[in-house]
């Protein structure tokens, strides 16, 4: 697939492409080929090759290192199996559960909230997250050529109630840091912007993504520059981690996690305690804790308002506040996400 943030020349050769980019190339996309890394036999739990084909396996190696051998209920091969749960049929379980493709301001704009509005920036990710809100989104009727890019972030010009520029995806840094430095050029050069905040699990799922050209750019940047990332579990934190995180607050980031609150792999106390502590441990602080949105092929991960906010509640007796996610849900329509707890 083509990428989403136009004009570059290939590169000759992969003998010039960064770390990071071959590991995007090199990701584990047979069942298979996971299930012997990790030790497990497939008569358990076979791969549902519908679920395959409708969004396929694609993990990163270094977070297939994070993951037990020998355990088919380890919290990070939940987030990526396609499970045969995914095929069947839920009523309320629907595609664009968000009524995401509404919210168009221009091609590869969207906007719900105001001052803020969100750039699908690349059209894939470095990881599959089987619970992916964005699973059924039509990346190819947002994923706007060049020209198309001029033209939208003319309309975001246009529109001086926009402070906040969120660039998403997809995964934004999927992009090479010559197409990101492009896109974000175009925005510092909006004068109404103070705001970059970029949404992206590839610090985590593929730390040698942190790379000096990525640094500089948002380091140089004149806009404040957040940084929200994506971790479910402690687990998904390795020391590597640690390393890209700790360079990107030299770089004078601020650093949040957003994480989603799923079955089997978080929804207790313990794993979500844990998680907090690990989160500020590398140097990022809990932001928001989300119910899963209702997206066809995902009920298997639903955890109840009700259960969400006794989780939260127990989190808030033994952690310092700051600590505890914001619990919300996202209710197409309204001017903002609904906190729950
Ligand atoms: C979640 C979201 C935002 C950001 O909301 P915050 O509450 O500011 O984090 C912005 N735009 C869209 C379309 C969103 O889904
Ligand atoms: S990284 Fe984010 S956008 Fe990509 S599949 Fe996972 S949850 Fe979805």
């Amino acid at each position: 697939m083509s990428n989403t943030l136009p004009f570059e020349r290939p590169l000759a050769s992969d003998r010039d492409k960064p770390d990071w980019q071959l590991a995007m190339k090199d990701l584990v996309s047979d069942p298979a080929e996971l299930l012997s890394m990790l030790q497990l036999a497939a008569v358990e739990r076979p791969a549902s090759l519908a679920a395959q084909e409708a969004f396929p396996l694609r993990v990163p190696r270094a977070f297939v290192a994070r993951m037990a051998r020998g355990d088919w209920s380890d919290p990070l091969l939940r987030q990526v199996w396609p499970a045969v749960e995914e095929t069947r049929e839920q009523t309320g379980w629907v595609d664009d559960p968000l009524q995401e493709q509404a919210a168009a301001l221009a091609p590869g704009i969207l906007q719900k909230y105001p001052g803020r509005a969100l750039l699908t920036a690349a059209p894939h990710c470095a990881i599959h997250c089987r619970y992916c809100f964005r699973r059924h989104f039509d990346y190819d009727a947002n994923s706007p050529g060049r020209q198309a890019w001029e033209q939208s972030l003319e309309s975001l010009r246009q529109d001086l109630s926009i402070s906040e520029a969120i660039l998403s995806g997809g995964d934004p840094l999927a992009n090479s840091d010559r197409q990101l430095a492009w896109l974000v050029n175009q925005l510092e050069a909006i004068p109404q912007l103070h705001t970059l905040r970029i949404h992206t699990r590839l610090p985590v799922v593929i730390p040698a993504r942190v790379t000096d050209a990525l640094l500089d750019l948002l380091r140089e940047s004149r806009l404040r520059v957040v940084m929200v990332l994506h971790v479910n579990h402690a687990r998904e934190l390795d020391a590597d981690c640690e390393a890209a995180i700790s360079r990107l607050r030299d770089a004078g980031l601020i650093l949040l996690n957003q994480s989603v609150l799923l079955a089997g792999v978080n929804d207790s106390v313990a794993a979500l305690r844990d998680l907090s502590e690990r989160l500020f441990s590398t140097g990022i602080l809990p932001y928001y804790l989300h119910l899963p949105d209702r997206v066809a092929g995902t009920a298997h991960f639903d955890v109840s308002e009700a259960r969400g906010c006794e989780l939260v509640a127990a989190l808030r007796a033994g952690l310092p506040g700051y600590l505890v996610p914001r619990l919300v849900r996202e209710i197409p329509g309204q001017s903002s996400k609904t906190v729950i707890a």
